[in-house]
């Protein structure tokens, strides 16, 4: 490796330390902020990061398109004022979520999630039609996930995920890491069921 490649590599990382690091101390700073406010906040900050990412070199190679929910099958871990903003939501619009299925999947971890049935791995918010149905709301767990390799290997049936090849955002990666620092973050199921108001 280059001297000058050493040094940009370096800088770059110092950057990014830097940028987790004003993170997490901004996230301290706001620990009592109401939770769906904080979760508002939390995606647009997220969406700011990710549309400068589209303008980067590369960016144009993102496969990731409305109605490819392969990856909404997987266990997803989310901050639990993004489980408080996701239920608001819900009861705003009048919505109710599949709670026998949320049960089901609260067993499950990370590592035992692909043991449960094909229908109960999906995410409860996923349409019939493939497609998120709180979009505007989604964790940014599922906003940050880009995968610029052939769809077709994020289909868990294929057993193809060594295929996978993501795009990472950096920037974002920061962001989600310092709110793992500060705040944690739960499967999804068990965030819900949380914010649902106790043992569903
Ligand atoms: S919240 Fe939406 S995008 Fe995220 S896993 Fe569920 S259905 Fe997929």
């Amino acid at each position: 490796m280059s001297e000058d490649h050493n040094s940009a590599r370096l800088r770059r990382m110092a950057e990014l330390r830097a940028l987790y690091e004003g993170h997490v101390a901004r996230f301290r700073a706001v620990l009592r902020q109401e939770p769906a406010s904080l979760a508002r906040e939390a995606h647009a900050d997220m969406e700011a990061l990710l549309v400068q990412d589209r303008q980067q070199p590369g960016a144009e190679a993102i496969r990731c398109n409305k109605g490819c929910s392969h990856c909404c099958y997987g266990p997803v871990e989310i901050r639990a004022h993004e489980a408080v903003l996701l239920v608001e939501q819900l009861r705003d619009e009048g919505r109710s979520l599949d709670l026998e299925k949320l049960a089901r999947q609260s067993r499950y971890s990370v590592e035992t999630w692909r043991e449960q049935t094909a229908a109960d791995q999906s995410c409860v918010f996923l349409g019939h039609d493939g497609a998120c149905t709180v979009y505007e709301m989604r964790p940014n767990a599922c906003r940050k996930l880009l995968v610029v390799s052939d769809p077709r290997h994020c289909d868990i049936s294929r057993g193809e995920y060594e295929r996978i090849e993501r795009r990472f955002c950096w920037e974002a990666e920061m962001l989600e890491s310092a709110a793992l620092e500060v705040f944690g973050l739960q499967l999804m199921p068990l965030a819900l069921r949380a914010a649902l108001g106790g043992d569903r």
